[in-house]
């Protein structure tokens, strides 16, 4: 991976689970890469308010810990720094697995189905950069309706292309 700090390292990072050396080198990195700032920057927003999502699921489903903090890993690995281009097909999957553990494999795939249906791209495997924007307001009020508020700008916060 580019500027020599790994997937794991990050996650580790971000987890506090870094040991000294391995923070100072990231924290050294980013003082001086605009770009590793920022993507440390939408990370820690994303945290944030995955956490907050993650408290209003554990009042109304019974999430587990550990699967939710499996569930946290697989989408820090799936978020990378701003200037890696990210593909549609990429956050597609990553929004899946966002949706996933809160309604369902099954409710999951059919909110994408929708939201594509509903926005210009007509159809899911039509979705391109271009028409991005409006598939994900849709989805996101799709999520809104199904989860609340604080999931809808989470599925907003991990559709960002
Ligand atoms: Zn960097």
């Amino acid at each position: 991976m580019k500027h020599e700090i790994s997937e794991l390292e990050w996650n580790d990072y971000l987890d506090g689970q870094a040991p000294v050396e391995l923070r100072d080198h990231i924290e050294a990195h980013m003082i001086g890469c605009l770009e590793c700032w920022e993507f440390y920057e939408r990370l820690s927003e994303a945290t944030r308010e995955l956490g907050a999502a993650s408290e209003e699921a554990r009042l109304g489903l019974p999430l587990e810990d550990r699967r939710m903090h499996a569930m946290l890993r697989g989408i820090f690995s799936r978020i990378k720094p701003a200037g890696m281009k990210s593909q549609v097909e990429g956050r597609l999957n990553l929004l899946e697995e966002v949706l996933a553990p809160f309604c369902g494999a099954q409710a999951a795939q059919s909110a994408l189905e929708a939201a594509a249906q509903n926005s210009p791209a007509r159809s899911l495997d039509q979705v391109t950069p271009e028409n991005w924007e409006p598939f994900l307001d849709r989805l996101s009020a799709i999520a809104g309706a199904m989860c609340g508020a604080t999931f809808a700008g989470l599925i907003r916060e991990s559709g960002r292309l």
